[in-house]
């Protein structure tokens, strides 16, 4: 199955049904007016002159044109070229250039940053541009540009411009070319989170991410009932793939609260329209927590959804459950370049299994987990996190040597360290990389992160190694504190005192204001650690 037959079975099965919901913005159409606003963005991809298998960029927040360009592009075989919201010019530069986009999709702008301005200042030529294809210096391959603005400038066209150009002939035309994809065409590069350094391009086929979309929402159970809150950026899996796709393959609606998450205004949208399912990286739900002991809302109507992305606090795993209504949350994991998900827990796994475990294989997929010669080890000991099956992507995109050390005869290493039980059920201890080795003993730092987190004054933390000369690598925590709280870093480390073994006592303990993160919510370690390292020099 390829993207656009998934939306016409859905059409056909459930044509009436809300499809989207954008509640700031006041939108709402069906799954048989979303279609055919899709078909009309494809027309007008195709007046343009791009053809299957060119690269589209979107750079955008969570907005309706978003999700119309995933499918107006999945419609003739473009691929979808997902760019990271928080980009600057060097980045944006660097993601278009690697890929060879022809196209580029953006907002005007975003928060206090101006796309516009930098698409500008990156493109000069398009003062003289005139109408014809334009021709830049620094962006070689790129020939449109498309800004969500009625005027946006010389050069550049209007995104409603673009939605109008299409005849009702580039209408027709649309089924023969959509008839000739394959499941197995590349359809999306997404570039990964960039938690550990700079983001890599996913280069994912129609079938990695239909399949898998269909795989996580069976699990929570979505029906055509239900109602799904998305607060996780577009431009990631857990947004397009988890989110769009995941509701588009149910008939179920999906809600977007806003252009980027907030706490209070999701918990009021989720309120207002009776949402049943919502997801989230475990820093926005400590942030919804955190709002409503502030302000009480009533969440009964929550059912289920996925937590994602990131180790979730055991204390914070019990307070969803009770305190948001979601008695059947479930824990994904996943990276990109699995689009995303092999580990999720079922609705009724026993609440301890779903604190404690991402869970159990997906159908379809073989798991195993090595050390590092490349062995399997014995169950219940730690070691790499393999994964094999039909969701593992085509490769990084331009990137054979990255490509062939990551997947070895069709199994991906993930970087994760990971154990599995003898009930299949998988446990996350860590990323390879973040495994701290002092004075020859092996720490994990998510064990001493469960331990800190449990301190009263202590919204967030984050333990990571630095170099250290005599013990090879040293332990530092970074934690946030809860609002109002004083804490000071001697009172972390006096907390662990005779509680946790004296090698695993964060030896630099920084109190911050915040943690430097990434746009789907994950702490940046290796930001922590340069920091840290220029700090004690
Ligand atoms: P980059 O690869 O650019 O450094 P990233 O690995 O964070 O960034 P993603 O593909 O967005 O990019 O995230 C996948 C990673 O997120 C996994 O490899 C894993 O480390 C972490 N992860 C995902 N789900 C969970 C989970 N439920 N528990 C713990 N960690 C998780
Ligand atoms: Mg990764």
């Amino acid at each position: 199955v390829t993207i656009p037959h998934l939306l016409d079975d859905t059409v056909a099965r459930f044509g009436d049904r809300d499809a989207v919901v954008f509640s700031d913005a006041g939108l709402r159409l069906s799954y048989r007016a979303f279609s055919r606003e899709v078909d009309r963005l494809a027309a007008g991809l195709r007046a343009l002159g791009l053809e299957k298998g060119d690269r589209v960029g979107i750079w955008s927040p969570n907005r309706f044109e978003w999700v119309l360009t995933q499918f107006a592009t999945a419609r003739i075989g473009l691929v979808l070229v997902n760019i990271n919201p928080a980009y600057r010019l060097a980045e944006l530069e660097y993601a278009l250039n690697k890929v060879g986009c022809t196209a580029l999709i953006a907002a005007r702008a975003f928060k206090s940053s101006d796309y516009l301005g930098m698409i500008q200042t990156l493109a000069p030529e398009l003062a003289q541009t005139k109408g014809a294809p334009l021709r830049a210096a620094k962006l070689p391959d790129l020939r449109h540009i498309i800004v969500m603005d009625p005027e946006p400038g010389p050069g550049i066209l209007s995104f409603d411009a673009l939605r109008d150009m299409g005849s009702a002939d580039d209408i027709a035309a649309l089924d023969p070319i959509t008839a000739g994809l394959k499941p197995d065409d590349p359809i999306n590069i997404q570039f990964t989170s960039g938690t550990t350094g700079m983001p890599k391009g996913a280069t994912l086929s129609h079938f990695n991410i239909v399949n898998n979309a269909r795989f996580v929402t069976d699990r929570i159970d979505l029906t055509e009932a239900d109602r799904l809150i998305i607060p996780v950026p577009l431009y990631h899996c857990f947004g397009m793939v988890m989110g769009v796709l995941g509701c588009v393959s149910k008939g179920a609606t999906m809600i977007f609260p806003g252009e980027a998450f907030d706490p209070a205004q999701t918990l009021d949208v989720i309120e207002a329209e009776r949402a049943t399912a919502l997801y989230g990286v475990p820093t926005m739900f400590v942030a919804m927590l955190q709002e409503l002991d502030t302000r009480k809302r009533d969440l009964s109507s929550l059912r289920t959804g996925i937590m994602a992305g990131a180790p979730c606090p055991i204390d914070v795993m019990h307070r969803v459950h009770d305190d948001m209504h979601m008695d059947e949350v479930t824990i994904c994991y996943g990276m990109t370049e699995t689009s995303p998900v092999s580990f999720q827990s079922f609705t009724d796994d026993p609440t301890d299994k779903r604190c404690e475990t991402v869970g159990r294989i997906h159908p379809h997929l073989e798991v195993k987990i090595v050390d590092p010669n490349g062995e399997t080890v014995p169950v219940g000991e730690k070691g790499e996190l393999c994964t094999k099956g039909y969701s593992v992507m085509i490769g990084y995109w331009d990137d054979k040597s990255a490509t062939a050390s990551s997947i070895r005869d069709g199994w991906m290493h993930t970087g994760d360290l990971a154990t599995l039980d003898a009930d299949g059920f998988c446990a996350i201890v860590g990323r390879v990389k973040d495994m701290i080795i002092r004075g020859g003993e092996n720490i994990y730092p998510r064990e001493i992160e469960e331990f800190l987190f449990r301190h009263p004054k202590i919204s967030e933390v984050q333990v990571f190694g630095i170099p250290d000369q005599k013990f090879g690598e040293e332990i530092c925590a970074w934690a946030v504190a809860r609002p109002g709280v004083e804490l000071d870093g001697e009172e972390l480390r006096d907390y662990c005192k005779g509680q946790i073994a004296h090698f695993k006592i964060p030896r630099h303990v920084r109190i911050v204001p915040e943690l430097p993160m990434t746009v789907t919510g994950k702490p940046q370690k290796f930001i922590m650690r340069d920091l840290m390292v220029e700090i004690l020099q």
